[in-house]
């Protein structure tokens, strides 16, 4: 995501001390990989969805029960904090809702209870470590009228998050992760999707993956859909959106927007980017990558192979937030990493990545501004003696902190360690996007393939004692 303010963010006054008991084990090592392979039916009638979701997967651990994420669940409350409910529920606060309706292991009908303080489910039937699991989840979602990752405003409709996955297994256990206001709290495996989708044909279907077929009958719509090797799978749909293409080095770009004069500059932006990142961490690897223009309350948000940009952003700062967000392609996407108990891995390398946009595309002061701006912001802090640390469970933050020193703080580490090593660092970059593409990451991954024999740099910024590191540059 980019935090892009879209209005001034109020200066928090309460201290948030309970959030440091919120997440207590920042560094979390023993993450199990596995690749689920998932079996999507949508029947789509505008807000209302009939869903049906079968997971395969084999499972890493032996439990009396199964454990499954679901983020829909987190749409029955405001989904913001206080300062942005005005710009994320224009037509006022309501809700979406999901009415399960049942859940099947191995074709066997479970008992299940729903925790929708952590936006979980805890499915009743044991797994064994090693084998093959079929779970299948029935139900129906109502969106929320409001500018979110799932829910529609001005007839733009935004499906994502919209599925549950099995709990990530975390140093053996299952890993819930409440939602967070602020910012993700996924960790999502490689996985692949089989999606068929049926909706009126008067909608435009936005989606990660390829179209295998459509066929139209009594004039409904309905799309086979496939993607490999991505982290999730988004899905929007309009009737009032004008798409633009083109292809280049076997990607095919597209940019969806309902208004837009000049949409030929933002495919540009697209291409040059992706160009840019191939170029500097390796190839893109998918066949497909789409832009959206759509209401959102942030600047943008990154799916698999759909990024979303802010149809209230100024047109000015939207190369920024694409840039940002297409870099995600690289930095979460191929490699993947823990959005919930280290943000920054993901944050702060799209941040400097988008600083490494402009500079590679001959806009060197961009970059100097992007560096400029971080060392500000840790002037200002080092006396106002605010948060430093760039480390931390994306709920240890308040929304101010999180912006400044995951995004900020956090790419000045780079661009100030880029300084230092010069593009020895992006040739590391490649390496660890190379070792790690369709695996996870973590924070001793990039100390070991990045850093190399200079932790102690990555620390300091981690840890927040960058007083003598961060300005001497
Ligand atoms: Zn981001």
């Amino acid at each position: 995501m980019k935090e892009f303010s879209l209005f001034l963010i109020p200066i928090y006054l309460c201290c948030c001390i309970f959030c440091l008991f919120a997440c207590k084990d920042n560094e979390k090592k023993d993450i199990v990989d596995y690749y689920p392979k998932y079996d999507i039916s949508l029947k789509i009638d505008e807000e209302n969805v009939d869903c049906s979701v079968s997971i395969d997967y084999t499972s890493n651990i032996t439990s009396n029960f199964i454990i499954l994420q679901c983020y829909s669940i987190s749409y029955q409350k405001a989904v913001v904090d206080e300062e942005y409910i005005e710009e994320t529920y224009p037509n006022g606060v309501n809700f979406g809702k999901t009415y399960i309706e049942s859940i099947s292991v191995d074709e066997k009908i479970c008992e299940y209870m729903v925790n929708s303080e952590n936006s979980s489910i805890i499915v009743y039937s044991p797994v064994e470590y090693g084998r093959n699991t079929r779970i299948k989840i029935c139900y129906k979602l109502k969106l929320a009228n409001l500018k979110h990752r799932l829910g529609y405003y001005n007839s733009f409709y935004s499906l994502c998050s919209f599925y549950p996955y099995v709990c990530p297994i975390v140093d053996g256990e299952y890993s819930v992760r409440e939602y967070s206001k602020i910012g993700e709290s996924e960790l999502l495996h490689t996985s692949s999707f089989n999606v068929s989708v049926s909706i009126s044909n008067n909608y435009v279907l936005i989606h990660t993956g390829e179209e295998i077929n459509k066929t139209t009958e009594n004039k409904i719509d309905t799309y086979h859909l496939q993607a490999n090797n991505v982290r999730d799978f988004a899905i929007m749909y309009s009737k009032n959106v004008t798409m633009r293409s083109s292809t280049e080095n076997g990607i095919n770009f597209r940019y969806y927007y309902q208004k837009d004069s000049t949409p030929f500059d933002e495919i540009e932006i697209m291409k040059t980017a992706t160009a840019t990142f191939e170029k500097l961490f390796g190839e893109y690897g998918h066949k497909n990558l789409s832009l959206v223009l759509a209401p959102f309350p942030f600047g943008g948000m990154e799916y698999s192979e759909v990024v979303v940009v802010s149809d209230s952003l100024k047109e000015q700062s939207r190369e920024e937030v694409i840039a940002h967000e297409i870099a995600h392609m690289w930095w979460f996407m191929k490699v993947g990493s823990d959005e919930y108990y280290s943000p920054w891995l993901d944050e702060s390398l799209a941040e400097f990545s988008t600083a490494l946009y402009y500079l590679d595309n001959g806009n060197g002061k961009m970059f100097e501004l992007f560096r400029q701006r971080g060392l500000k912001e840790l002037e200002n802090r080092l006396i106002e003696n605010k948060r430093l640390s760039i480390k931390g469970c994306v709920n240890d933050f308040t929304s101010d902190d999180y912006s400044a020193c995951v995004y900020t703080l956090g790419s000045t580490m780079w661009i100030t360690y880029y300084s230092i090593i010069g593009p020895t660092l992006t040739d590391r970059l490649k390496e660890y996007a190379t070792l790690f593409e369709n695996k996870i990451a973590t924070e001793k991954d990039v100390e070991e393939i990045v850093f190399k024999n200079d932790s102690a740099t990555l620390r300091a910024w981690l840890n927040g004692e960058v007083t003598a590191v961060g300005l001497s540059s």
